[in-house]
């Protein structure tokens, strides 16, 4: 995980206000004027650093701030803060549901890395949490889904429920009736993508979504693309209204972006992120360790 850039500039903007030892109102204002471009560099929305840097800037001007002893580890603090509420604060769990199987409705553009990323949970559950997941191939667009599906099963020891090319909605209420008879408590649908948001699939998930009423509708994008990633999610949010993110190849994200704007602008949060291809790198998000981690 990188975030180099936007480390580097941020911990400039800091050790300004340390050379100075007491601080002005005006040292506050540069400050942040260095900290709203290393955001903006990093491609966080323009709406996000506007609201970020005018909550930090009101905190940061308090009598009580710049009049203490520490007033630069003070605001150091503030962004810390700040940038952990803004991606969500606490980390937030898989929704399960108190009448298993859990359904997780997986969704996203192609490439985004659905179906490695379906079954890199589906593992992370399997190991951490005891589950015993099925994986769903609902993907009957992408012809190669399926097979990759059951690729990434075997290697994991997690059954994949299959139909080859009938209907994704047969298909994924069939695999909830298999789960129930074979006692899988978490299923796990690989629905369709496209190469961009488009009407024809939203529809499609629209009705898969009420014909399997699931717990969660998982959205999985690509933070590599940066604010394209930020738009497909409100477009899926949307059309959706999806429970929360995964956010997939963090690992190859120099800004970080995504991970920063995703929660202030669609009001979902980020549950996992992909941190490398193997089906081992999936980790929770913990907004309050991204932050410590941007901060360097
Ligand atoms: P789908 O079209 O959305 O189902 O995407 P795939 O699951 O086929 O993944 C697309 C590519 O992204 C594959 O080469 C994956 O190995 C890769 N990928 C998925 N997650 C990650 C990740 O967290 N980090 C990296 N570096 N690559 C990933």
């Amino acid at each position: 995980m990188a975030f180099e850039g936007l480390t580097e500039k941020l911990s400039n903007a800091f050790k300004k206000l340390r050379g100075k030892g007491r601080l002005s109102e005006a040292d506050v204002k540069e400050a942040m004027r260095e900290i709203r471009l290393a955001l903006l560099e990093a491609d966080v929305s323009f709406k996000v650093v506007k609201d970020f840097i005018a909550r930090v800037t009101e905190r940061a001007v308090g009598a009580d701030v710049l009049e203490s002893l520490t007033p630069a580890q003070m605001i150091v603090k503030i962004v810390n803060e700040e940038l952990t509420a803004l991606m969500g604060g606490d980390s937030v769990k898989l929704n399960l549901s108190s009448r298993p199987p859990t359904v997780v409705m997986v969704v996203g553009l192609n490439g985004a890395g659905k179906t490695t990323n379906c079954a890199k949970l589906a593992g992370f559950m399997k190991k951490q949490n005891g589950k015993r997941p099925l994986l769903a191939a609902c993907d009957t667009f992408r012809p190669a889904a399926i097979h990759q599906l059951e690729v990434v099963g075997e290697q994991l020891g997690i059954p994949v429920f299959q139909m080859g090319q009938s209907d994704p909605v047969d298909i994924a209420k069939s695999a909830i009736e298999h789960a129930k008879k074979h006692g899988n408590d978490l299923v796990f649908l690989d629905t369709a993508g496209r190469l961009h948001v488009d009407e024809e699939l939203m529809e499609q998930l629209k009705v898969m979504k009420a014909a399997v009423d699931p717990d969660e509708i998982l959205l999985v994008v690509d933070a590599m693309i940066g604010q394209d990633a930020v738009n497909a999610a409100k477009a899926f949010d949307e059309a959706l209204d999806i429970t929360g993110v995964m956010l997939t190849k963090l690992d190859g994200d120099a800004r970080g972006g995504a991970a920063l704007s995703i929660k202030a602008v669609t009001g979902k949060p980020i549950k996992f992120v992909g941190v490398g291809e193997k089906l081992d790198q999936v980790e929770v998000f913990h907004p309050d360790r991204m932050s410590s981690r941007i901060l360097g």
